[in-house]
């Protein structure tokens, strides 16, 4: 008997958590179970990122367009730049039964929350701030200043760890295992009964 819609799972954690990777590897294991949502940014693209893929890299203007266009799920401003979820795409892929992942900041998250109750929210903690912050230089395309800002953010976010449904620490060389920990998380999620309404008739019926 199947179960019928996608779920939209809100994946947050500090910029350098991991959660980019980690989201990789989901939808290279899943690739039919899950997809990205692609949200749209005004920021520019780093080296080696693409159109489409990444993100939509837009202006400021067509940002500002869609937003009132009623385009744009939510949206917030971050390190200076817009940040947001085409609306469109998301449901289309829920409707057809895909797991569609939100890789948003925590404001972001709890819009969706408020937005879209049936979105499973997931925390991704780097091991220690120690270890973040060795991340972020590591990545080597952010500046000092920009450092110094992620980390400063970084310190406010992981107070909202809480607020999530789940937390996924994301441990050195364990990427694998942090993306297995969110395909179980979202397989537990789909058998709730509360979200397979109608069970018992389709059950009688098939
Ligand atoms: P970055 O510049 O490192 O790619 O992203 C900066 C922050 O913006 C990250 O925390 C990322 O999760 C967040 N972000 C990316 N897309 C969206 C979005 O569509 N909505 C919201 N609220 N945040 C987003």
């Amino acid at each position: 008997m199947n179960m019928k819609k996608g779920i939209p799972v809100v994946i947050s954690g500090p910029s350098g958590c991991g959660k980019g990777t980690i989201v990789k590897e989901l939808l290279k294991k899943y690739p039919e179970t899950f997809a990205l949502s692609v949200s749209a940014t005004t920021r520019s693209p780093r080296v080696g990122e693409e159109h489409g893929r990444e993100y939509y890299f837009i202006t400021k203007e067509e940002f500002e367009r869609r937003i009132a266009a009623n385009e744009i799920l939510e949206y917030t401003t971050y390190v200076g730049n817009y940040y947001g979820t085409p609306k469109k795409e998301l449901y289309e892929r829920t409707e057809q039964g895909i797991n569609v992942i939100l890789e948003i900041e925590i404001e972001g998250g709890m819009n969706i929350r408020k937005l879209c109750p049936e979105a499973v929210l997931v925390f991704i903690l780097p091991p220690s701030a120690k270890i973040l912050e060795a991340r972020l230089r590591g990545r080597g395309t952010n500046t000092d200043e920009d450092i110094k800002n992620r980390m400063t953010r970084a310190k406010e976010e992981i107070l909202y760890a809480e607020k999530y449904d789940y937390v996924v620490i994301n441990e050195e060389g364990g990427v694998e295992k942090a993306a297995e920990e969110i395909a179980e998380i979202v397989r537990a999620e789909q058998k709730k009964a509360a979200r397979n309404k109608g069970i018992a008739d389709r059950f009688f019926e098939e």
